[in-house]
């Protein structure tokens, strides 16, 4: 099947849709590389584990995680600046590949983004491990002088990925097949102060998701998809917990 036509299907299963066989022979990088990302999925799940792309010894990953208007973004930018890492934003990067000429995806992330819900994995998987590679192969985000700088010689790399995983299919996969994740830094929030937040930011951030009916689904996707994501990795002894409202940061 051509990779476009099973991207489409991949879609189209995670909204309950019936999937179609296409004769088009139109592929797009993003569908190449994602399709094969499905079958190295298949391969593990057969029971041979797949190697993850990135070594965990020379790659370090930490998940950004919190409810919508929590601040992830705001401390991230922090973080870049006093350790040395490059911040992905998987919410950032959907919008862009929305946003792209030509993204087949396009319209599906936008009624995602939208109705608040997680957009399939096989998409976002694939934005952030691209986003990746792209970071290692250029120039360190650190001066040649700075202290900082050994964390990305010799194809090592540190990474805040904000905004992921939001579901319990996007950690595993992440974490077997891309690169497993060091911890997880979970802020937390009062839906009350989140929601006063984002309907302040709302009034400039041009956001198709920044308005109350959009926010309160999105807050129902965190409760309902995105915590069970942070409950795995307690249980795992990997989160450490912030609490913005009681000072700590
Ligand atoms: P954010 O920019 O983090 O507020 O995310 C905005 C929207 O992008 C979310 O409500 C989702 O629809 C989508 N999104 C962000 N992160 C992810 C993710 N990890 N997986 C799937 N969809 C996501």
């Amino acid at each position: 099947m051509p990779a476009l036509q099973e991207m489409k299907n991949i879609a189209a299963n995670a909204e309950g849709k019936p999937t179609e066989v296409s004769a088009s022979q139109h592929t797009t990088s993003i569908a190449d590389q994602a399709a094969a990302a499905t079958k190295s999925a298949m391969t593990s799940a057969n029971g041979i584990k797949a190697n993850p792309v990135f070594e965990k010894s020379k790659v370090t990953v930490i998940f950004v995680l919190g409810g919508p208007g929590v601040g992830k973004g705001t401390q991230c930018e922090k973080l870049v600046k006093d350790y040395g890492f490059v911040h992905l934003s998987a919410g950032d990067l959907l919008r862009a590949e929305q946003a792209r000429e030509g993204s087949e995806f396009g319209e599906m992330i936008s009624r995602y983004i939208r109705e608040g819900l997680i957009v399939p994995q096989e998409v976002t998987i694939k934005l952030l491990e691209n986003a990746m590679r792209d970071a290692l192969s250029k120039e360190p985000p650190v001066p040649v002088n700075s202290p900082l700088r050994q964390g990305w010689e010799g194809g090592r790399g540190r990474f805040l990925i904000d905004g992921f995983p939001r579901k319990m299919d996007q950690a595993i996969t992440f974490d077997t097949q891309v690169c497993e994740s060091t911890f997880i830094l979970f802020f937390s929030c009062t839906e009350e102060v989140m929601l006063e937040r984002l309907m302040e930011r709302a009034k400039t951030s041009g956001r198709e998701d920044d308005n109350k009916e959009s926010i309160i689904k999105r807050f129902r996707t965190f409760t309902e998809t995105s915590m069970p994501v942070v409950n795995h990795y307690r249980d795992q002894n990997k989160v450490v917990e912030v609490s913005p409202a009681e000072g700590k940061i």
